[in-house]
């Protein structure tokens, strides 16, 4: 996919032997990886080495080194805000998607503490979303999960029903990280506004922004959270968009910087690279030529993993194209993973993989346990490209045959794909 072969290691190669040479093979990388991470682009790398070595003021110095790395800081603000069709000041650096969440979760319930204490939410949000939801239910809060269909699904008349007058705070990803889901994001600003004029609407876009058309206005939510490192940027950087006039109060003190919501001297290295990216990633004509690319990739990716028997799809048919997620139904997901992995190729087995649990999100989708056991997420960004994904499929296909028989607690013959 980078046109960068890479060396890898034969089995028992150890660096000391003699005539190391020799065990090298060469092989390319196959990454496709990209809800987890992306390869940082030569723009945003260019810009943060920028601000490392010539640019390396503090932006809030009050001397000409300092004017300069604010100016940067500005730029990339209004980039990023641009990226939202938003406003400058409405762009919030923080240290990534999962600060942005807390900090729009816990000054959303903050806020509204004496209002009310319903919290409507779904059962498959990000955990940086899940986890401060849940602290937020041990405090006393009452917390409504919403689950999801057999797709990651969010029913629409669901929604209305839990929205209900006492609600504070509807908090709801418009992707899904895990299967590609779209969530009724829009239906659920609107129940908001007519059921509970005061509750607040938080949106973790994450998994959306740079792969479809984010318009803070259109989506009517009140913050909405982004990512650097999913948009080929670097990791450590990201941001909340907070609706101008609406106050929230901070989680953290101690300086003025953005406005003093988010005090600490800014990262501007991250945050140039991050407004470089954001230039490209809400270009919408470039979105389209990427997205075209991803869709069709995501189509031959389907195709022919249902060629392999017993695979079932787990991500919708309406949902993001750069996210497919499919079940082996006979190789734990762990046991896949390593064997793609040992042959150059990378993909996710959902969050909680490493530990042999399958995820929050994928036992949220009630799967059969062989299913949900064996879910693998594969997720694409413009430069993969259609070898990438015969390669992919064809070493799923010889994994299955290797690794199958050796996986007893899961049944030789497996159900048609559709069933799981
Ligand atoms: N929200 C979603 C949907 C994500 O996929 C992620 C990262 O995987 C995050 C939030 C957290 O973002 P960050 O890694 O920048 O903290």
């Amino acid at each position: 996919m980078f046109h960068t072969a890479q060396w890898f290691l034969r089995d028992g190669f150890k660096p000391q032997d003699a005539g190391a040479k020799r065990c090298f093979i060469l092989r390319k990388e196959i990454y496709l990886d990209n809800s987890a991470t992306t390869k940082p682009s030569a723009q945003a790398i260019h810009a943060a080495v920028e601000m490392m070595e010539s640019c390396w003021g503090n932006p809030s110095s009050t001397h000409a080194k300092g004017d300069e790395a604010a100016a940067v800081l500005g730029e990339a603000r209004r980039r990023v805000a641009s990226a939202l069709s938003s406003a400058p000041q409405e762009i919030f650096f923080t240290s990534g998607g999962t600060e942005a969440n807390n900090i729009a979760v816990f000054g959303a319930a903050a806020k509204n503490a004496k209002v009310g204490r319903r919290i409507v939410t779904t059962a498959i949000e990000h955990s940086s979303v899940m986890d401060s939801v849940g602290e937020l239910e041990r405090r006393g809060f009452e917390v409504v999960r919403l689950q999801p269909d057999r797709f990651g699904h969010i029913s629409p008349e669901a929604v209305w029903e839990a929205i209900t007058s006492d609600t504070i705070l509807v908090t709801m990803m418009l992707v899904n990280n895990e299967v590609g889901s779209i969530l009724p994001v829009e239906e659920a600003v609107r129940a908001a506004r007519k059921n509970a004029p005061r509750a607040l609407v938080h949106c973790d876009c994450v998994q959306a922004f740079g792969k479809m058309p984010v318009n803070v206005n259109r989506l009517g939510a009140d913050t909405v959270t982004i990512s650097a490192h999913k948009i080929h940027a670097l990791k450590g950087v990201g941001a909340l968009w907070k609706r101008k006039g609406l106050h929230l109060p901070p989680l953290t003190f101690g300086g003025h910087q953005e406005n003093s919501f988010r005090p600490g001297t800014e990262a501007a290295p991250l945050i140039a690279a991050f407004g470089a990216a954001a230039a490209v990633a809400g270009d919408r004509g470039k979105m389209t030529v990427r997205t075209d690319q991803v869709r069709m990739l995501w189509g031959a990716a389907r195709q022919m993993l249902l060629k392999i028997d017993g695979i079932g799809i787990n991500s919708p048919e309406d949902g993001s194209p750069y996210i497919l997620n499919f079940s082996t139904c006979c190789v734990k997901a762990e046991t896949m993973l390593n064997y793609l992995s040992n042959r150059g190729i990378y993909v996710s087995g959902g969050s909680a993989c490493a530990k042999g649990e399958p995820s929050h999100v994928i036992k949220a989708l009630n799967l059969s346990h062989d299913a949900a056991d064996s879910a693998i997420r594969v997720s694409f960004c413009a430069d993969n490209t259609s070898e990438e994904v015969r390669l992919l499929a064809d070493a799923v296909a010889e994994g299955i045959k290797t690794l199958a028989h050796f996986q007893s607690s899961m049944p030789k013959k497996r159900e048609n794909a559709e069933k799981i």
